[in-house]
């Protein structure tokens, strides 16, 4: 049969497993388990339905085979197998949603980002070529019976052959590599090594996993007596689930290994939460905050939810229901006795103690995050840089049904502080006659900074919060108020940033210049809503604020984004600085020169639309006005 080749992304991979100079070659031995152990929980959910499989499915094991002859290592299970097309899909083509940034952090892959590469893709299968020179996989397919032959020397591509095998299942060669100068290859043909190596890596795992092992044993009587070798067939690990041993028997690093060894990640986890509940519901639970998103984490493609068992017997791979979608982003295993084995997804979805359950682990994920936060901040921050997008988008969702318990867990950065600061911590260093939690919206905290508004903020020792992400301005407006205290943009009218003097001034200063104001608003026409003279400028001339619901940042965001036409506009409102010069020459100007008049007019406009982050209807007759003025 014609050789294949690999899909140019596998054979990426293909290569740096076989040239790497990756230390943690071992692991190779827990990712072909970790597949065996699928295999036979597959075989296992199957036969809960389907007589024909449950005639197959007795004494499911994984037996360990090390040749030293040969220079081979088998692993076998006799589990659900793979049919021709099954091996062709699976061992033909890594990463089967072949995504743009998988293949670009394969080309960058260096040493130290292989690892993660090989946790983050599941490539689990092609670490074998760490060690191996060929691999071969005789695999029978319990659903069809056929049987094939799939063998690789690695990076020049594949073949598949028919073949012969009695029993499904499958088995996988390993003809190991020649030892060289620096590496030894021949410690995975000693059985004592491999014992070691599937009692670090896999012993938790449910199924028996069998090697022979020589022992040896005292024969005979007085001057008779000798010791002799024997074989004896032994299971290696002790099939304890890791969730269902308690915490004393447990440490930290035995979970984070099984979280990484369980769900493919290179880097340990940054939360841990374990929970065995006694009670109207029985579980036990281990979940874990990962450090940082997966790739497709915040597209739709990303499928949330933790593993089911019932009793250490897997019902379901990912339940989605287990999960609120603000807490996405945890992984791990729910272990309960009180649920049916065959339970179907539509029962599940209105199963009452899975309801529970749901609800409990919420709680668990919540309070463990707030106990984060209260004690170590470091962590925390990398556990919002990856995930606290979708807090946010979890505040808003559901028209703010879960922002009351997910507010306390938000960070915004302070411009005072110049560090992210919680919403609870902003209240408490507010003074005293500060009304409100004041925000502004922006690209970067430098922008925002620069904000004519800012100034008042910071004149008056207030704090303001810098907004970059495009939730935000939604979260602040769903939050309404925290502490009592409301939220408010500094770029809002309401902003109250003048002081009640101040603010008489402006009016009386209003009053005073009614026609000048009505002339620039009838200069600019529809583009604004009103001319009026500001309360929120120090040292700069002008600014914008939006009037009518809509603001200037949920129009950039709908602009952006497809559909929704016609887009929301925000209603501009024009915010002159009486105490500014440009106010003076605009006065002057008014008086003895309309048509000078009217091109500053257009020119302050212009301005307040640049300072705002806002593009300018006409950029060149901006340029044009302004040199009119030079000419
Ligand atoms: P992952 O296990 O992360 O999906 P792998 O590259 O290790 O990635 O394996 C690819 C696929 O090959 C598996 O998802 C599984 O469908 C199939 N496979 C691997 N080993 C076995 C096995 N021993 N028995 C049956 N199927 C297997």
């Amino acid at each position: 049969m014609a050789k294949k080749h690999f899909k140019a992304e596998s054979k990426r991979l293909l290569d740096l497993m076989i040239h790497s100079i990756y230390t943690n070659r071992e692991i190779f031995l827990r990712e072909l388990i970790s597949n065996a152990s699928d295999a036979l929980d597959k075989l296992h959910y199957l036969s809960l339905t389907d007589e024909a499989v449950r005639a197959q499915c007795n004494d499911l094991h994984i037996f360990l085979r090390p040749d030293k002859d040969a220079r081979t290592l088998t692993i076998t299970d006799n589990g659900v197998g793979m049919t021709a097309e099954e091996l062709e899909q699976n061992l033909g083509t890594i990463a089967k949603s072949g995504t743009l940034q998988f293949k670009e952090s394969l080309e960058s892959a260096d040493e130290e980002t292989l690892g993660n590469i090989i946790g983050q893709f599941g490539v689990g299968f092609y670490s074998a070529f760490m060690v191996s020179d060929a691999v071969t996989v005789r695999t029978r397919s319990c659903k069809t019976g056929e049987a094939n032959c799939w063998t690789s020397t690695g990076a020049d591509g594949y073949t598949i052959t028919p073949c012969e095998k009695e029993t499904c299942g499958t088995e996988i060669t390993l003809q190991l590599k020649a030892d060289t100068e620096h590496e030894d290859y021949s410690e995975y043909l000693q059985p004592y090594r491999l014992q070691h190596l599937v009692k670090t890596y896999s012993d938790y795992i449910r199924y028996p996993i069998r090697m022979e092992l020589e022992k040896t044993r005292t024969v005979g009587e007085g001057d008779d007596r000798k010791t002799e070798t024997y074989t004896e067939i032994e299971t290696v690990n002790s099939m304890v689930p890791i969730w269902k041993r308690s915490k004393s028997e447990v440490g930290e690093d035995e979970c984070k290994a099984f979280y990484k060894q369980k769900f493919g990640d290179g880097q340990d986890p940054l939360y841990t939460v374990r929970v065995s509940a006694e009670g109207v519901v029985s579980y036990q639970a281990m979940l874990f905050v990962p450090a940082r998103a997966p790739y497709d984490f915040y597209s739709r493609e990303f499928q949330k939810g933790v593993a089911l068992y019932a009793n250490g017997v897997l019902i379901m791979e990912q339940c989605a229901d287990l999960l609120p979608d603000h807490f996405r982003f945890v992984r791990g295993v729910v272990d309960s006795p009180d649920l049916s084995l065959n339970i179907s997804r539509e029962m599940l979805q209105q199963d009452h103690q899975l309801h529970t359950i749901a609800q409990n682990i919420e709680k668990k994920i919540q309070s463990e995050l707030k106990k984060g936060l209260a004690n170590d901040r470091e962590t925390y921050e990398k556990f919002f840089d990856a995930f606290g997008l979708q807090l946010k988008y979890g505040a808003v969702s559901d028209f703010g049904a879960h922002k009351d318990k997910l507010q306390e867990l938000l960070l915004f950065y302070s411009a005072a502080q110049q560090k992210r600061v919680t919403l609870a911590e902003y209240v408490a260093a507010m003074p005293e006659e500060q009304k409100y939690i004041y925000y502004a919206c922006g690209e970067s905290v430098q922008k925002i900074g620069a904000l004519p508004q800012a100034e008042l903020v910071h004149e008056k020792g207030y704090d303001m919060l810098c907004l970059t992400d495009e939730v935000d301005e939604f979260v602040m407006q769903i939050l309404g108020e925290v502490s009592g205290k409301q939220t408010r943009s500094i770029k809002d009218d309401n902003a109250e940033l003048q002081s009640e003097d101040a603010a008489a001034k402006v009016d009386a200063a209003a009053a005073e210049n009614k026609d000048l104001l009505a002339f620039v608003k009838e200069t600019l026409g529809d583009a604004v809503q009103d001319v009026v003279l500001s309360k929120k400028l120090k040292s700069h001339p002008v600014c914008l604020s939006a009037t009518g619901g809509v603001t200037f940042e949920m129009e950039k965001y709908f602009a952006a984004m497809p559909g929704n036409e016609p887009k929301p506009k925000a209603q501009r409102v024009l915010e002159l600085n009486a105490e500014h010069p440009a106010f003076a020459a605009l006065k002057a100007a008014f008086a003895d020169d309309r048509d000078r008049a009217k091109v500053l007019s257009e020119i302050l406009y212009d301005q307040a639309l640049l300072i705002a982050d806002l593009p300018l209807d006409d950029p060149a007759h901006y340029a044009e006005l302004v040199c009119s003025l030079m000419a």
